[in-house]
């Protein structure tokens, strides 16, 4: 795998400060397949003067400038699409088909929402005797996960190259090489030196430097609770722009009127896909207790369907915590179904798609995000029953709601206490929001509300 022995830094390749590495390895077969300079502070506050320098005048360019930026960078990326899939899969272990389609597909629609939305939104309106102008928030800190490397990239970029801001990224440690390409494709486009600037390095070296930087007016992140929580005080104390995409334990509630085969298998798809690393999975399938059993045997014949069709999980440690999770549902009194903590391969981060039957609304399980290939069926006696559920976690990040009739799947949705809503398995759209109730986060991407994170309002009086 080709990766550069330097960070992106006022639009060139230069040397790391220190001579610290990151081995980069591929979860299918743990070999070590690059190695990626460990940054620090010196190499952050290089990158952040960079970006502070170049803000003023990538700030004043025409949005039509900007747009055409971003839908060069779409082309690029457009062109580069199967080398960003063969990348994903070596770093990151997803199957190629689904590199192909998501990893690679969802960051060329969302990369070609923003090119749209440049060129489109109003970033000057009337007000009575005012005129409210939207400017750039300024330098952007974004710090992003290795779960969809590429996605959760662009839909912090391109938004904030759309608003007039400049960047520097820290993306994940298990996945620098997609970041490095993403990078090449921002160069190629003809985005100005220092409007993007990209530094590897590990999250509580590197990754606190940046949300720690006083350069920085807002710090972007993705990724665990914990550490958005701390993300979130330090912004705060520095009285700093936050946008916070955090954690979920999504729930699936199908409602009794619904097509219960077709609920079921799209939802255990939902889990499956990515390995189960995904944060708006729903990993909770609420039913109805007269349809429980049958639910059970449909999610148990579509886990083991799915069988040898899915990639190994990141790294070793979330192999350990996700088969953790598992025992702990077991010793919990919950039922195995499907999979299993056991390791169906020898090598590589493999877990089995584990489907549990039995699991109360209080379980570990239930409860906490696994972030693996599991699925929990949780019955409910009637519709208060199911929302109480639905609503009781400290999530609220996505769901999905099944129903024969679609009035009776939305009145239920509106009733949920999360973020997004899939009705009979709406499709996805890069132009609606995305983002948390309560503990999922604070902010919204995707589309023109995730673009308005990126501005801030200046009003004049006439
Ligand atoms: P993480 O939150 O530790 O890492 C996300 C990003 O934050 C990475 O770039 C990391 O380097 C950086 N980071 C880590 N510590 C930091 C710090 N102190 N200051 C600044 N940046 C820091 O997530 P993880 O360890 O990769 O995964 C752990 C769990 O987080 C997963 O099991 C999952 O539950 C959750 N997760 C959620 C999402 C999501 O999209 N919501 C994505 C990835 C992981």
């Amino acid at each position: 795998m080709k990766a550069h022995d330097g960070m992106y830094i006022d639009g060139a390749w230069r040397p790391a400060a220190g001579r610290d590495t990151i081995a980069v390895v591929n979860p299918a077969d743990e070999q070590v397949i690059a190695e990626v300079p460990a940054g620090g502070a010196e190499d952050i506050d290089a990158a952040v003067r960079a970006a502070r320098a170049a803000l003023p005048a990538w700030a004043a360019t025409a949005p039509a400038e900007r747009a055409a930026r971003i839908a060069a960078l779409r082309d690029v990326l457009v062109a580069r699409k199967d080398e960003i899939a063969e990348t994903v899969t070596a770093e990151l272990g997803a199957p190629l088909p689904f590199s192909q389609a998501v990893h690679a597909g969802v960051p060329i629609l969302v990369a070609g929402s923003y090119a749209g939305l440049a060129a489109s939104y109003a970033f000057e309106e009337k007000v009575g005797n005012s005129t409210v102008y939207a400017e750039p928030v300024g330098v952007v800190g974004a710090i992003t996960p290795w779960n969809y490397p590429l996605h959760q990239i662009v839909a912090k970029v391109a938004p904030a190259l759309a608003a007039g801001c400049t960047i520097v990224l820290k993306p994940a440690e298990d996945t620098p090489l997609t970041a490095q390409l993403f990078a090449e494709a921002v160069h190629e486009a003809g985005v100005p030196a220092g409007v993007f600037n990209l530094v590897t390095g590990l999250g509580p070296v590197a990754g606190q430097a940046l949300a720690e930087h006083e350069g920085v007016d807002l710090v972007s992140f993705t990724g665990s609770t914990a550490v958005g929580r701390k993300i979130g005080a330090t912004a705060g104390a520095a009285v700093k722009r936050v946008a916070l995409e955090l954690g979920g334990k999504s729930a699936n509630v199908i409602l009794p009127s619904a097509d219960l085969a077709k609920a079921v298998g799209v939802g255990v798809a939902n889990v499956m896909g990515n390995s189960g690393q995904t944060c708006s999975a729903w990993t909770r399938m609420l039913v109805h207790t007269s349809q429980y059993d049958e639910a059970v045997a449909l999610a148990a014949e579509a886990a083991a369907k799915y069988g040898d069709r899915i990639g190994p999980l990141v790294n070793a440690k979330q192999h350990a915590r996700v088969r953790g999770y598992i025992e702990k549902g077991v010793a919990e009194g919950a039922r195995l179904v499907a999979g299993g903590p056991e390791a169906p391969r020898e090598q590589g981060y493999f877990v089995s798609p584990t489907v549990f039957a039995d699991v109360t609304p209080e379980m570990t399980v239930a409860q906490e995000e696994i972030f693996g290939p599991v699925v929990s069926l949780i019955r409910y006696e009637d519709g208060d029953d199911a929302l109480r559920i639905a609503n009781g976690t400290v999530y609220g990040l996505a769901g999905a709601v099944w129903a024969g009739d679609e009035a009776e799947a939305v009145a239920f949705a509106r009733r949920m206490d999360t973020g997004q809503v899939d009705i009979n398995g709406g499709r996805f759209n890069p132009l609606a929001p995305f983002g948390g109730y309560k503990q999922s986060g604070v902010g919204r991407e995707l589309g023109s509300h995730g673009l308005a994170e990126y501005l801030q309002t200046k009003s004049l009086q006439f």
